[in-house]
């Protein structure tokens, strides 16, 4: 595994938590969403944040010695797949994915890759079992907040493969 310089944006799916039309980075146990507990493991207090709007996002670390993001022997860098999952997966109602494109230091894993920037350019629509509430809604916010489109799967991977390098393999 090593960390290069990529030409082209790479694209890849990933999941986040919404909440109030903003994209958070994090876990999912239990059916709850826990926003980014590296952060909380590495300062307590600080909020989460969500990911920018019309900007791009830049990788920190939050271990303890901190590097340049992504490094090959962390899991820090915005991590994604290659492929969208044939049923992604729904943990909690705030659950929801998308496509991220993403550029600079890109450290590849098997089925994804963690890089140094990214910017979040489309979201999945797609009905979420565990939101009894509204369902659809916070994705719809999401969307709206980060003025970028909600597609449902064949449109998203299409949208996608426009916006950079889709290293998707058929499943
Ligand atoms: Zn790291």
């Amino acid at each position: 595994m090593s960390a290069e310089p990529v030409a082209q944006p790479l694209v890849g799916f990933r999941r986040w938590g919404t909440r109030r039309g903003g994209l958070y980075s994090g876990i999912f146990v239990a059916g709850r969403f826990v926003p980014n507990p590296a952060l909380a493991m590495a300062a307590p207090r600080a909020k989460p944040t969500p990911w920018p709007t019309g900007e791009d996002r830049v990788a920190k670390c939050f271990a303890l010695r901190g590097h340049d993001a992504p490094h090959p022997s962390c899991n820090c860098g915005f991590s994604a797949y290659y492929a969208l999952p044939a049923e992604p997966d729904l943990l909690a109602p705030e659950a929801i994915w998308g496509v991220i494109a993403a550029w600079g230091t890109i450290v590849e894993h098997e089925r994804g890759f963690r890089a140094q920037f990214a910017r979040t350019i489309a979201l999945l629509d797609a009905d979420n079992p565990l939101d009894h509430m509204k369902p659809g809604a916070r994705a719809k916010a999401a969307a709206e907040a980060y003025e970028i489109p909600l597609l449902e799967r064949e449109e998203l991977i299409a949208y996608a493969g426009w916006h950079g390098e889709l290293r998707a393999t058929p499943a």
